[in-house]
């Protein structure tokens, strides 16, 4: 006697019998154990009823002769390949039961609970085979999505293709890929979406912080799986709602700790639900998903990396053409007036020592040039670092200012009781020392020379030189704190100069974490003004040429919280 409710697994079983009546008998001890049992009558058309039921097994009577059971059992085996198992009843010889056949029983006299462990151990193992046929395909399925994104070109083919492959094999209709943007602190919608219109997917955001802590956190809360998605409170509305989804999972691209996006479908083929065993394949696709965004992160940051070095590479050749060019100039004048000097017995003494002083004073440029590309160099290397001490601005501006570069009045305008400031005063004073040197060289007709201090709020102070010189024409004025640049103009020209000071006091006083700037009017004279933090130490400064190469962008950690008005939901 079968029992109803078998411990077995339960099928779709199709039953091909030449008796109708063993064959309604054989249906009825079946369906009792909970199987759906489906007769087909013998005849021509045989295999092919039997393929159009998609049995899970077949339970065939040796005794079929039209068509022969052997090539029955062929034809369905051909069609339905391993996804069904064949029982066949034989009479006395079960030799005669074709290879195609998983199990065979003996049909007169026959046992009921021998046909049900023979149906159960079939059913079972087809299920086992099921699974693993599901893993296998699912391993598949991974390894080509692995393979597919070594070959990925661009961020566009590859997320088009995680969208799409995800979207695949877990049958949803849409997919699609959110990266994490760390100015916006929101997770992004990438394109091309698969099922999702370019429209759609630009709309697609989700803000990482400031919802309401009801709202689902990837961070927190890890992956979600929503079978009603339009009722589903976890989510946020204008996700589910701009895209009417009905059914969704979401899986995180995580690396270590950080969220670098999250991976989407939705809206199962059929509206069939998803299951906890999807999610665990969308997860291992994020996994997967992972590399390829890393790979794809680190191949545009190598990029950048590449580019800023040929930019670096053709500043350094840039700047050894000027370099070059610059030390020639006095190396030439040095030379002309020593052969002079040598060759020429019948000099005067004074043209003799007019000549000797332009030797002195062109070896001093030439000095004072390598000086400032030493300087630049270690800058622009990042070898530059500052020594931070507690500088009394009053008597330091006295000490630092060179009072007696010429016949020029240097007049120091310092309000009593100043505060002390933090700073690096061995490179203020270069700075210092420039501005005044600058103000002096480009006021031929003399005048005076003011060097003011002022607090700005509580947190700057302000030091700037004034002059009363040549000044600079208004559409030159922008240029003047880059490498090299000079104003050009008949009176700027007899000057001599590197067109390097003003970029490395930019660069020193930024390093600071403070600012330059210039104002000036043509023939009446300029005021270079700096503001520095009071203490630069703790100043937020602008990162140096160097620092920026090596700048990156992060996603934040899952566990720590973000910066900004609002804490992490
Ligand atoms: P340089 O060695 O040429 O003086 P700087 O970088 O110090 O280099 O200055 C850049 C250019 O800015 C100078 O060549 C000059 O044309 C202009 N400049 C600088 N300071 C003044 C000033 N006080 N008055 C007028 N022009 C100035």
């Amino acid at each position: 006697m079968i029992t109803p409710a078998a411990a077995g697994p339960l099928g779709h079983i199709a039953i091909v019998h030449e008796d109708p009546e063993r064959s309604e008998d054989l249906s009825r001890l079946l369906r009792t154990a909970g199987h759906r049992v489906t007769a087909v009558v013998p005849g021509r058309r045989i295999v092919q009823s039997v393929v159009d039921c998609s049995p899970d097994l077949l339970l065939a009577s040796h005794s079929i002769v039209d068509p022969p059971m052997a090539s029955v059992v062929k034809g369905v085996r051909q069609a339905l390949g391993g996804d069904v198992r064949i029982l066949v009843l034989y009479g006395f010889d079960p030799q005669g039961v074709p290879a195609d056949v998983d199990d065979v029983q003996l049909a007169e006299p026959l046992q009921p609970t021998e046909l049900q462990i023979r149906v159960s151990r079939l059913l079972r193992e087809l299920a086992e085979r099921r699974v693993l046929q599901k893993k296998t395909s699912e391993l598949l399925g991974l390894y080509k999505m692995s393979w597919a994104f070594s070959l990925a070109g661009g961020a566009e083919a590859l997320y088009g293709h995680l969208a799409r492959h995800s979207a695949e094999m877990l049958k949803a209709e849409r997919g699609l890929v959110l990266l994490y943007d760390s100015e916006r602190r929101q997770l992004v919608g990438q394109p091309p979406g698969f099922g999702v219109r370019p429209e759609e997917v630009q709309r697609v955001r989700y803000r990482v912080d400031g919802e309401a802590a009801s709202r689902w956190n990837f961070r927190k809360n890890g992956p979600l799986l929503s079978n009603k998605a339009q009722a589903d409170t976890r989510l946020l509305p204008e996700l589910t709602g701009e895209l009417q989804l009905q059914s969704l999972m979401i899986a995180p691209i995580t690396r270590g700790p950080k969220i670098l996006g999250l991976l989407g479908v939705a809206d199962r083929t059929g509206r069939a639900p998803f299951t906890d065993e999807d999610l665990n394949l969308l997860l291992a696709l994020a996994g997967q998903a992972t590399i390829a965004v890393e790979n794809l992160r680190l191949h545009d940051e190598l990029k950048k990396a590449n580019a800023l070095l040929q930019e670096y590479d053709r500043l350094k050749s840039e700047f050894v053409g000027i370099v070059a060019h610059d030390f020639r100039r006095p190396l030439m004048a040095i030379r002309g007036f020593a052969e002079l000097v040598l060759e020429e017995q019948d000099l005067p003494p004074e043209t003799r020592q007019e000549f000797m002083r332009t030797v002195i004073s062109e070896t001093d440029h030439l000095a004072l040039l390598a000086n400032d590309t030493l300087l630049i160099t270690q800058i622009e290397t990042g070898q530059l670092s500052f020594n931070f001490r507690e500088v009394d601005v009053g008597p330091f501006l006295l000490e630092a200012v060179p009072l007696g570069l010429s016949d020029h009045s240097v007049l120091m305008d310092v309000p009593p009781y100043f505060p002390k400031i933090w700073a690096d005063p061995d490179r203020l004073r270069q700075v210092l020392a420039n501005l005044v040197s600058n103000a002096v060289k480009y006021s031929p007709s003399g005048g005076s020379i003011v060097v003011r201090v002022r607090e700005r709020g509580t947190m700057h102070i302000v030091i700037e030189v004034i002059d009363h010189g040549l000044g600079i024409p208004p559409e030159q004025v922008g240029k003047l704190f880059q490498k090299f640049a000079r104003v050009r103009g008949e009176e700027h020209n007899k000057v001599s100069g590197t067109g390097l000071g003003l970029y490395i006091c930019r660069l020193i006083v930024e390093g600071h974490g403070g600012q330059m700037w210039v104002e000036s009017e043509l023939g009446k004279g300029s005021t270079f003004g700096m503001s520095l933090p009071m203490d630069a130490r703790i100043a937020q400064r602008p990162l140096l040429p160097a620092e920026r190469a090596s700048e990156k962008s992060d996603f934040p950690a899952a566990d720590s919280p973000a910066p900004g008005p609002r804490p992490l939901p």
